[in-house]
């Protein structure tokens, strides 16, 4: 073997000299004296092969060698094993529900309840009153039916959850009417006509893709009739030449013939948006005012809260879900429970929750204020890359994104950069390993960042990373 090769493997220092050093206990006290062990002694194995693999003593340039050296790459290799996977991501899409970036975020309100129900025994099914068994729906049920005017709710683990439950309970077997302008699909694999099939319910679609009516549902009721379902387009629009039934209309038609109504109303709405430049979404109340039997939604889309599948309605209908044996399957964790309890409550004055519940302050946020930040983070910006990239602030549109208000543009104003020493791809690969990562639009050669996604106590970090990858 060469002389510089046997040199090298011979100084590398032994493990245990290395666990002894003041870094190294330190490192142990933070995380555990096994996982450093690991650590360092895998950093050695690499060292050796990488001593053994080398072709020249120049090829061990920049590979560490020495005691602290070996304990540094040691003590990185560890952060980076402890680091979690499901992290933190700066969204400056603009897409605010965005579905592959977690949704909806919590109020504090909302985060502050999950801590301290996560770190504490709770009365998750006590009843603290009486002392006997209590139900977990028991803790949302209350604020539900106060803010829906519902009779009855309960809580399953998200929405598809809710109508797989509804139509198992009340469906299996027998036939549920929909019409064929609603047989929605919604992203990753949620399909109306698949949900209806594993409830073992038989779909009966009436009417055609833009027109069905009243006498439509009329004529497809038979013996086998279970129950009638509107599906809310919440993802698409039908425009033009098109009729749909309206709700108070079918549930007039449910009360003569002796039938359910439900619906699956997708993005549930507690709050009137209409007021802010946005196209009017049926909210729950209404949905419950105008006589439905059940109606479902999600807890993570327009509500802004965790992720579950919220269902409100009449006691008689609710109570068949609650004693089925897959509402067991479909549990909500008390984790979700206590984030919706505490997304719910701040409801209870709707400018409250315009103001804490952050989806909704993302919505209704003005352009003018956009504008005011993107000037400023955008000028911190074009300092800190000089030459490097062309930066300038531009009017464009945010989406609500999440299968949520489609085709509606939010109007905001984005910081566009062009990058004049790296190519775009290049750029955008760098945002995303990047720590914290962060995610943009690419339009046309330029980076998009459009900061109503951006928390503002995010900024600094925005402005840093994308320096860095400039
Ligand atoms: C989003 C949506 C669902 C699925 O809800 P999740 O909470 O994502 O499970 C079901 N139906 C409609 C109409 C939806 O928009």
């Amino acid at each position: 073997m060469d002389e510089w090769r046997q040199r090298s493997l011979r100084e590398l220092p032994p493990v245990h000299r290395l666990l002894s050093a003041q870094s190294a206990e330190q490192l142990a006290a933070e995380h555990s004296r096994e996982l450093v062990s690991e650590a360092v002694s895998q950093t050695l194995s690499d060292l050796r092969a990488a001593i053994s693999g080398a072709a020249s003593p120049e090829d061990l340039i920049g590979v560490p060698l020495t005691p602290d050296e070996i304990l540094k790459a040691a003590a990185e290799r560890l952060r980076r094993r402890m680091l979690p996977n499901l992290r933190r991501v700066i969204n400056a899409t603009g897409v605010i529900l965005h579905t592959n970036l977690g949704r909806s975020l919590l109020s504090a309100e909302a985060v502050q309840a999950v801590s301290e129900a996560g770190s504490r025994y709770t009365n998750l099914e006590l009843d603290l009153t009486t002392g006997e068994r209590g139900s977990r729906y028991g803790h949302v049920e209350e604020v539900l039916r106060e803010l829906t005017g519902a009779e009855a709710a309960m809580v399953v683990n998200n929405n598809a959850a809710a109508v797989l439950l509804v139509l198992t309970a009340l469906a299996r077997g027998r036939e549920v009417i929909v019409s064929r302008g609603e047989l929605v699909e919604i992203g990753g694999s949620f399909r109306v006509p698949e949900v209806m099939e594993q409830s073992g319910a038989k779909l009966v679609e009436v009417g055609a893709t833009n027109k069905t009516r009243l006498s439509d549902y009329a004529r497809a009721i038979g013996p086998e009739t279970a129950l009638l379902l509107k599906v809310h387009t919440s993802n698409y629009r039908i425009i033009g030449f098109s009729e749909s039934v309206a709700l108070s209309d079918l549930v007039e038609l449910g009360r003569v013939r002796g039938l359910p109504v439900v619906e699956d109303l997708g993005s549930g709405v507690l709050v009137d948006l209409s007021g802010f430049g946005l196209d009017p979404e049926p909210t729950v109340q209404s949905r419950v005012a105008a006589g439905a039997d059940l109606v479902c939604f999600s807890g993570d889309k327009l509500l802004g809260g965790p992720q579950a599948g919220i269902i409100v309605g009449k006691s008689q209908s609710v109570d068949i879900l609650r004693k089925h044996p897959l509402n067991r399957a479909l549990r909500i964790d008390k984790l979700t429970l206590t984030a919706l309890e505490g997304t719910l409550k701040l409801y209870l004055d709707p400018a409250l929750a315009l103001d804490r519940v952050p989806t909704l302050r993302m919505l209704v946020a003005g352009a003018e204020k956009i504008l005011r930040r993107a000037e400023a983070v955008g000028g911190t910006l074009s300092g800190a890359v000089g030459s490097r990239a062309h930066v300038e602030v531009t009017e464009g549109a945010s989406q609500a994104g999440g299968g949520s208000l489609p085709g509606q543009d939010l109007p905001t104003w984005l910081i566009a950069v062009v990058p004049l020493s790296r190519s775009v791809q290049e750029v955008e690969a760098d945002l995303r390993a990047s720590q914290p990562p962060v995610m943009v639009r690419i339009q046309r050669g330029q980076i998009l960042v459009d900061l109503r996604t951006v928390l503002e106590d995010e900024e600094d970090d925005l402005v840093q990373v994308l320096a860095g990858a400039l």
